[in-house]
């Protein structure tokens, strides 16, 4: 393979985004489909490949847990919520991507759903654009009706907050919880309960809960791994986690 043979597949590749068209290689010889395009078939070996607009039909064989220790923060700003999967599109080889319009806390419904039909998304990041992919199956998507619907219980969630927050407020274990939690997100204490969900309402930041997991670490004396930390939502998960170390 020649240089000026990747450059050219390169810019056809990013050309055709443009037009809102992924494009893979196909082998002349057999029918394989290279996705990411390839210029030779890694099916059959043969050399020959051409241009061809790929179906946007795929199957996500594999979801990878929010990447808490190699979370990347910058994608997270660009995408929102995102998780890493195997992807594979039709009549072509699986290859590791990004899932978006996830909704975190369906995780363990879409693993247990796997494997799930996904399509393509063209998503324009300063001069280019990038395809990431989105569960067809809308109840395990994230649509601007279930962000609205997020901000609306936030609300509703707040108001309860005021309403009932006195049964946590004798318990030096949730206080100490809620404590850190504020101080590492940067948030009023007042306005924490253990309904409070640290993914959806205090902005999923790994960074950040990292920085409350050692401090929760500290104040309480207790270990948290980061495993376990990526199945609690709410700061009453975290202060039940606590509890059960404690005990
Ligand atoms: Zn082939």
């Amino acid at each position: 393979m020649l240089k000026k043979d990747i450059k050219c597949i390169v810019k056809t590749y990013y050309d055709a985004l443009e037009e809102g068209k992924i494009f893979g290689r196909k082998c002349t010889a057999c029918g394989h489909v290279e996705y990411p395009p390839y210029l030779a078939c890694n099916l059959c070996g043969h050399l020959e490949t051409e241009w061809v607009e790929i179906s946007g039909k795929a199957m996500c064989n594999q979801i990878l847990p929010p990447p808490l220790a190699f979370f990347e923060p910058t994608l997270k700003e660009r995408v929102g919520d995102y998780w890493h999967g195997a992807v594979e599109p039709e009549n072509s080889d699986e290859s590791s991507a990004v899932l978006v319009n996830i909704i975190p806390s369906k995780l363990e419904e879409a693993i247990a759903k796997l494997p799930l039909e996904v399509r393509p998304v063209i998503v324009q990041h300063d001069d280019v654009k990038t395809v990431y992919w989105e569960f067809v199956d809308p109840s395990l998507r994230c649509t601007a009706d279930t962000e609205s619907e997020t901000a609306a219980d936030t609300a509703d969630t707040a108001a309860a907050a005021a309403a009932d927050g006195a049964d946590f407020k004798d318990d030096p274990v949730a206080m100490a919880v809620i404590a850190c939690a504020a101080d590492a997100y940067g948030v009023d204490a007042a306005t924490l309960t253990l309904n409070t969900n640290i993914r959806e309402e205090l902005a999923n930041q790994s960074m950040k809960m990292i920085v409350m997991i050692s401090e929760i670490e500290d104040e309480l004396n207790v270990e948290i791994s980061l495993r376990d930390a990526g199945t609690l939502l709410t700061i009453g998960d975290f202060v039940a986690a606590v509890k059960a170390k404690l005990e």
